[in-house]
């Protein structure tokens, strides 16, 4: 097959891992740029040049397309989708998955648990906000952050208020949580790939910190997930719409719960915790996909 990864950069882990995984399954692997992928669209036609050239004769896409392009790097997804090209992650579960108040309202209504959340706008409906959420401590955090920035603990009321107020400033959208105190500093990644939990770490946040991503310093360790955990992480991926996906979990006194899921998991810390093989993983779910065989 002929098979694009959407990335910006060729010589990060995850992508160098899928082009190594693609090409030694006997595919021909190209990275594209996303910002170099430009379109045409005109009635019932699609087209897309690269730097010059012409793209066509792909199979399937793999988007990895980071928090900082999502808007034009769906948008070169979805052109591939319009020219019929198979992706495991469709450019409108990426964008599901990039708004965490959307992915939360989705995901509570097919009846997945997550942290109680609140939103709002008005400054004036700060403190009633506030009270329909409890008592503090609070985890605010920016709707469109990644690898745990913009994530922030206040552990007084009146913390909360001054950071819902600077955010409100920055005019950054932002949602409000309970802070799920049991959790101890650590949360789980479920790498979810075509309906089954292909692998799963344990993230333990450093000292001082309560956020577990890898990015700031979260060391990973490999953990055997219950059935529950299992379910409601292949639950949250297909409510996503998503064939990859890197689903939070937090253990907390009342079952798991949803914290994201992520649409562009990285690929080093769950290979590193586990030593699982999990770019061919992905590659195999997207020759099923695809239905296509291997060139050789
Ligand atoms: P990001 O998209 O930046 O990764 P997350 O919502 O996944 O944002 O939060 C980052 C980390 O912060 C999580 O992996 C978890 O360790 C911690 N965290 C987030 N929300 C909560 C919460 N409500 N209670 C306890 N810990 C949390
Ligand atoms: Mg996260």
């Amino acid at each position: 097959m002929k098979i694009a990864i959407i990335s910006r950069n060729a010589s990060l882990y995850s992508t160098k891992r899928l082009v190594e995984a693609g090409r030694s399954r006997g595919h021909v692997v190209r990275v594209l740029d996303p910002l170099r992928c430009y379109m045409r669209i005109s009635c019932g036609q699609f087209e897309m040049h690269y730097k010059g050239s012409v793209l066509e004769g792909f199979d399937a896409v793999i988007p990895r397309i980071g928090s900082s392009v999502t808007f034009y790097g769906t948008a070169v997804l979805r052109q591939f989708e319009m020219m019929g090209v198979y992706t495991p992650n469709s450019s409108d579960a990426v964008l599901r998955a990039r708004d965490k108040l959307r992915s939360l309202q989705m995901l509570a209504r097919e009846g997945i648990d997550l942290p109680i959340t609140v939103f709002g706008d008005y400054p004036d409906d700060t403190a009633d906000l506030l009270q329909m959420l409890g008592d503090p401590p609070h985890v605010i955090k920016l709707n469109e952050g990644a690898q745990g920035q913009g994530v922030l603990l206040a552990e007084k009321r009146s913390s909360s208020q001054g950071m819902i107020e600077a955010f409100r400033g920055l005019y950054a959208n932002f949602v409000v949580q309970e802070f799920i105190g049991e959790a101890g500093g650590g949360d789980l990644r479920c790498f979810v790939v075509g309906g089954e939990v292909a692998a799963a770490m344990h993230r333990q946040a450093p000292e001082g910190d309560f956020r577990a991503n890898l990015h700031r310093g979260g060391k990973a360790s490999c953990v055997e997930l219950t059935e529950q955990e299992k379910t409601v992480a292949l639950r949250a991926a297909a409510i996503m719409g998503l064939g990859v996906a890197g689903v939070d979990l937090l253990r907390s006194k009342r079952g798991p719960l949803v914290l994201e899921v992520n649409a562009s998991p990285g690929l080093e810390g769950i290979e590193e915790a586990t030593g699982l093989d999990i770019a061919g993983i992905i590659m195999a779910q997207v020759e099923a996909g695809a239905g296509g065989t291997p060139l050789t």
